[in-house]
């Protein structure tokens, strides 16, 4: 098995479940954090004597909420991931949510040796907060963003919703524009998407919602990447961009098919093996069943699959052609590079290929194009 410098840790509480949220996020139990975090604790020391771990070079706490855990508590984690071994200027990411950043959080999650804060800042607009059913302002948001980088976060993230209802071209640019005056040295800016099992894709079947249409989606995401480049953000991913040197490492490795190790309820892990060959697994998704299985064995397995390295190679051009500068993962595919190169959806560039503007829009086909004719994983329990 290919060594795991990657770790993801996942805390599923939230103060609230928002209306659009398809996350493994779950409110009001935020009474169960104590016990999560022993059971999230007792996993990462069983997974660093049996996987071969480490030095880690990028650890993300996501979420759900992780900034509802105290500043104790992050520390608590962080000396379990030290136990594993974290390389000298690794990149430790914690996501918050705007309301959690005071400064003796800050403070208190630096000294724990979080390195990189991402705000779920969203949107600053008032209506598209009550739409979103955010808890924060957008008042609160640029006051978070202030106090992180007052507090020391010297590399901090905005996330930002695009093609909200009743968000307009200028509206949304206007968001845009405040967060960018903060000197964040990295944006992520999604679409808002509608995931069938939830209460916006309730009240979307239902009519009592219209979404934009996606002319005004495309319309929004191409005005938002002229001006974050404008602004000396790169382009890096599709639905990312940073200031040079800041790019998400996590990410990136995700994104370049490298091992990852995750960690807590419902988290998700791909190994590499030496035959070519990928193993995924996931953790059990309900916190009380998460608690009771970690807790009793360090593990909490719910499933994995293998895909073969015909497989494995399909994802990791599907999933590699999402970096903008060019990924030579999908050079196993002449004839889908020929056939979408043809088509105006990729370019080649030497034994690189990349999307093109179009490409980017139709993003998620050109991907799926590298995993056709190859057959199913072989799923099984754990
Ligand atoms: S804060 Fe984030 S994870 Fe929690 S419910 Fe809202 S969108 Fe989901």
């Amino acid at each position: 098995m290919e060594r795991i410098h990657s770790l993801y840790l996942h805390v599923p509480f939230c103060t609230w479940v928002c209306k659009y949220c398809d996350f493994n996020a779950y409110a009001v139990l935020e009474g169960l954090i104590p016990p999560y975090v022993e059971a999230l604790s007792h996993e990462i020391d069983i997974a660093g004597t049996e996987l071969p771990i480490g030095p880690l070079e990028t650890v993300f706490i996501g979420g759900g909420t992780p900034s509802l855990l105290t500043a104790a508590q992050v520390r608590q984690v962080m000396e379990r991931v030290r136990a594993i071994g974290l390389a000298p200027g690794a990149e430790v990411t914690l996501e918050a949510n705007p309301s959690n950043i005071t400064g003796p959080n800050v403070e208190g999650w630096l000294a724990a040796g979080v390195n990189r804060l991402s705000i779920g800042v969203q949107s600053l607009q008032p209506d598209a907060l009550r739409f979103l059913e955010r808890l924060h302002s957008g008042m609160d948001a640029i006051a978070a963003i202030r106090t992180a980088r007052a507090g020391g976060f010297a590399n901090v993230n905005a996330d930002l919703l695009f093609g909200v209802p009743g968000v307009n071209l200028a509206a949304w640019l206007d968001t845009l524009e405040a967060v960018l005056a903060e000197g964040v040295q990295h944006l992520s800016a999604y679409e808002l998407t509608v995931e069938s099992a939830t209460r916006l894709g309730q009240e979307v079947r239902t009519g009592l919602v219209r979404m934009p249409d996606a002319d005004d989606q495309l319309e929004q995401y191409w005005a938002a990447a002229a001006r974050l480049e404008a602004a000396g953000l790169a382009h890096y991913e599709i639905s990312n961009w940073a200031q040079p040197g800041y790019t998400c490492r996590h990410n990136l490795a995700a994104w370049n098919y490298e091992s990852y190790l995750g960690c807590g309820a419902g988290a998700h892990s791909m190994f590499r093996l030496d035959d070519g060959s990928t193993e995924r697994r996931w953790n059990l998704k309900g916190p009380h069943a998460y608690i009771k299985q970690a807790s009793e064995t360090g593990r909490a397995l719910d499933g994995a699959e293998t895909l073969s390295p015909e497989r494995a190679r399909g994802e990791a051009a599907m999933i590699g052609v999402r970096l903008l500068d060019g990924t030579g993962s999908a050079r196993d595919f002449p004839e889908e590079r020929r056939r979408l190169v043809g088509a105006g959806l990729l370019l080649e560039d030497n034994h690189l290929v990349r999307l093109t503007r179009r490409g980017v829009e139709l993003a998620n086909q050109v991907g799926a194009a590298f995993l056709v004719e190859v057959a199913s994983p072989q799923q099984r329990k754990g």
